[in-house]
């Protein structure tokens, strides 16, 4: 997915203190057709570990619609991370990739140098979507690694009591996922089919984290939260506490913080509007290379204001 903001704009909300613990509300976007929760970056804090960008959309019913439709964009800096919770999306890339994911798979495209790609519902497309697109920084000594996709259908189970736990990102509990990370990283979904309840979701101190829900609700360390609301975990906790009705699901995302200020434009991840500007004039001029298979024109990079993103971000 992409932002089609001129600006990735950040979540709405002024933190909520519910028991010293930070909790922000998610920001309504617009995707293509498809309405999102934009949760991260925030106004205060722009990456959580690694992750800077958290959009959570649907469930929504995508029978006898577009779906999403978002047509060839590019990317710099970042890994894609896509994970669907209902539905199918149709993945190609400026690499030749052509992947169809579905619920519990991993499409994680790590852009590096600079790639394009396009998602899409296909033209029979399973009823509901539903998911999550998550951005990861790449640190400063792998920003520029050549680009590559990697399709995860295979992915590790954490032991977390009363969740079934899958570790797409990282390492949680013992449980380490195959996908290429460049940075400390955790990202994890933690579903409670039948209930659950436990004090022990073990994490690493040197990590910060965030938790959300997808699905139903969850008590976290004492923070009652529904989809859209993001609880933000500081370094220094050994574990956290997690319950949730039958039915629901989390995502727990956290890494060792970057240390590195980010500039976010469009679908770039940067550290210097010379390279914002460079990359979007790449775009405009075919650049990042044709995105095959897919009909119909690429997405257009919005209007550049240098000066604006000279400007140092409060
Ligand atoms: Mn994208």
């Amino acid at each position: 997915m992409s932002t089609v903001d001129a600006d990735v704009e950040i979540a709405g909300d002024d933190p909520v203190p519910v028991l010293d613990l930070e909790v922000t509300v998610a920001r309504q976007a617009r995707v293509g057709d498809i309405t999102v929760r934009r949760m991260l970056p925030l106004r205060q804090r722009r990456s959580v570990g690694p992750w800077c960008f958290i959009d959570h959309y649907g469930p929504q019913d995508v029978d006898g619609t577009t779906g999403m439709l978002v047509p060839p964009h590019p990317h710099i800096g970042l890994q894609t991370v896509t994970w669907l919770v209902a539905g199918n999306v149709l993945h190609r890339d400026s690499l030749g990739s052509e992947q169809m994911i579905r619920p519990g798979q991993l499409n994680l495209m790590t852009a590096g140098a600079g790639i394009a790609h396009a998602e899409e519902s296909p033209e029979q497309p399973d009823p509901v979507l539903h998911g999550v697109q998550l951005w990861v920084a790449l640190p400063e000594a792998s920003r520029r690694v050549a680009p590559a996709f990697e399709h995860h259908a295979e992915l590790p189970d954490a032991a977390v009591p009363g969740f079934q736990t899958t570790v797409f990102m990282g390492e949680l509990a013992g449980s380490q996922s195959p996908a290429t990370a460049f940075s400390p990283i955790v990202g994890a979904e933690l579903s409670a089919a039948g209930g659950a309840a436990t004090s022990s979701v073990p994490l690493r101190p040197d990590y910060e984290h965030v938790v959300f829900v997808v699905t139903g609700r969850a008590d976290v360390d004492g923070a009652v939260l529904a989809p859209g609301q993001l609880l933000y975990l500081p370094t220094g906790r050994q574990r956290a506490s997690m319950s949730a009705p039958a039915g629901s699901s989390l995502m727990l995302l956290g890494g060792e913080p970057l240390g590195e200020p980010l500039l976010m434009w469009w679908n770039f991840v940067a550290r210097t509007p010379e390279e914002i500007e460079a990359a979007t004039a790449s775009w405009r001029e075919g650049g990042f290379g044709e995105v095959g298979g897919y009909e119909g024109e690429p997405m257009p990079a919005p209007d550049l204001d240098v000066a604006r993103l000279r400007r140092p971000r409060s």
